[in-house]
């Protein structure tokens, strides 16, 4: 069995279906291949089951503090198995839809692995034939995969990645997570919201944002009764009676800890098992595929995206890069900016950043003005009581141009998009003030930081003294 189509995907996560959808829609021939589940690490064992066991967890927190409103919610209690249950149903719905989105726009889809072969052919092995189908064009988005730190005693089954933490049927009473990214800090509120006993282990936390934005949230997470160490070395991990042990080295003291397991949440690497055929490989560094402007590998007509490629590793990342690789095989201009990508963390206060940092702008030799608001001054805070909070805008002295912000504080995810939308279009902080923003709403906060660039902000609520 063989076809011959334009465009030809590797793995269906956010990169490779957006780009496979894109394609078709742009009116080129295109199929899709996936060897387990389309939606890739980002529906089935990624973003979207994080946040749910986050939405739930939180609940379940909120409702124990219920008391603050005036509301008694007592004897609340949880049941493991249908938070698991709500997630997978929830996980389900999205993939079904991206099954739907792939047959609606013609792409033709093919279950297995998909090996690049000579010549732009790729070979899907099946278990009783294999198919080859010819592309003039391959997109390679096969994603990656949880990174295991090369320590003794990784390989016990007590220690766990994020897929077996989200395979388990049963909550842990204590888990010792090492690591302190992303996934760290949103699996440690997950488990920690439902009891849990956490303890954070090396690096810093959230290292990639903001350096005030990590020392908040490691007080947040320290009050919520997350144990962390921040200059802890793990050594190796001892497993002995159904606990597993930890051994690291603090100030140059050696300690441990012990919990019911670990979870290894130092990175993830890219996963290229089985993805290329003898004798084909396009020059690759420390596992990712090098690429060119146009994500184009070393292969002519062979593009990779998403993880699988040096940069930030996130799901809007990898789908605007199938976007632009799909516009550039229908020969179209780019319809999206790529430099500017949104970062986000789900912790409670959620966390978001866009474009530099106050840092990041010295750093570059740019000269800028800071503006900052302190969200317990905003309306909306202080009906839902939230925690310390702020917004922070870094713009141009020179031409007033927004250049970044970020921001921690209820529903920042969503409120970081107005920020993107400014700075891939060059808005200065009087065009952002221009439109008026809801009463009362978060959303104020962003117009009262950016008030404050103009000469002071204009507080719909009286201030509290810092
Ligand atoms: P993937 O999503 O990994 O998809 C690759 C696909 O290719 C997979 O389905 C795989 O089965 C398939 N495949 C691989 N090899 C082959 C082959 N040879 N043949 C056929 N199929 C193959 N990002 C965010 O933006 N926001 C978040 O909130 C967020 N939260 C996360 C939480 C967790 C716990 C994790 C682990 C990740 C999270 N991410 C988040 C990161 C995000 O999931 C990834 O950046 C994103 O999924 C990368 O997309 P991708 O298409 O490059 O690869």
């Amino acid at each position: 069995m063989s076809g011959k189509y334009d465009v030809v995907v590797i793995g269906a996560g956010p990169g490779g279906y957006v780009a496979a959808i894109k394609a078709a829609k742009l009116g080129l021939k295109t199929a899709i291949i996936e060897e387990r589940r389309a939606g890739g690490t980002c529906l089935n064992r990624g973003c979207i089951p994080a946040k749910a066991m986050i939405h739930a967890s939180s609940l379940y927190r909120e409702m124990q503090e219920a008391e603050r409103f005036g509301i008694s919610a007592s004897d609340v209690t949880y049941d493991y198995g249908k938070i698991i249950a709500y997630k997978e149903e929830t996980t389900d719905k999205l993939v079904q839809g991206v099954e739907q989105l792939l047959k609606a726009n013609g792409v033709d889809v093919y279950d297995g692995k998909g090996t690049l072969l000579e010549e732009k052919k790729v070979r899907i092995r099946k278990e009783q034939e294999d198919v080859v189908l010819e592309g003039e064009n391959i997109i390679l988005a096969s994603g990656s995969k949880p990174l295991i730190l090369p320590i003794p005693g990784m390989d016990s089954e007590r220690v766990l990645t994020s897929d077996a933490l989200f395979a388990m049927k049963e909550a842990p009473k204590s888990l010792i997570i090492i690591g302190g990214g992303v996934i760290s800090v949103e699996f440690a509120t997950v488990y920690a919201n439902l009891g849990c006993k956490i303890t954070i282990l090396e690096a810093k936390l959230v290292p990639n944002m903001d350096k005030e934005i990590s020392q908040n949230l490691k007080m947040i997470l320290k009050k919520r009764g997350i144990d962390i160490h921040t200059s802890a070395a793990v050594q190796g991990v001892t497993t002995e009676d159904g606990t597993c042990t930890c051994h690291y080295i603090e100030k140059d003291q050696e300690q441990e800890v012990t919990a019911d397991y670990v979870l290894c949440a130092v990175g993830r690497c890219p996963n290229t098992d089985g993805l290329f055929g003898e004798n084909v490989k396009p020059d690759m560094e420390r596992g990712r595929v090098l690429v060119n402007a146009n994500f184009e590998s070393s292969i002519p007509g062979v593009y990779a995206i998403g993880d699988l490629i040096f940069g930030v590793q996130l799901a809007h990342a990898a789908s605007a890069q199938g976007i632009v690789v799909a516009e550039k095989l229908a020969g179209k201009e780019p319809s999206i900016d790529l430099s500017i990508v949104p970062g986000c963390v789900y912790t409670d206060p959620e966390i978001a950043s866009a474009g530099m940092t106050e840092d990041q702008a010295k750093e570059n030799g740019i000269a800028v003005k800071c503006g900052k608001f302190i969200m317990s001054a905003n309306g909306k805070s202080i009906i839902t009581q939230e925690e310390r909070g702020f917004i922070k805008v870094v713009a141009d002295e020179a031409t007033g141009k927004v250049l970044g912000a970020q921001m921690m504080c209820a529903r920042a995810t969503d409120m970081i998009g107005e920020f993107v939308t400014a700075i891939t279009n060059g808005l200065t902080v009087e065009q952002m003030l221009k439109g008026m923003r809801s009463h009362p709403t978060y959303n104020e906060g962003i117009g009262e930081a950016l008030e404050e660039l103009e000469g002071g902000a204009v507080h719909v609520v009286p201030r509290k003294k810092k």
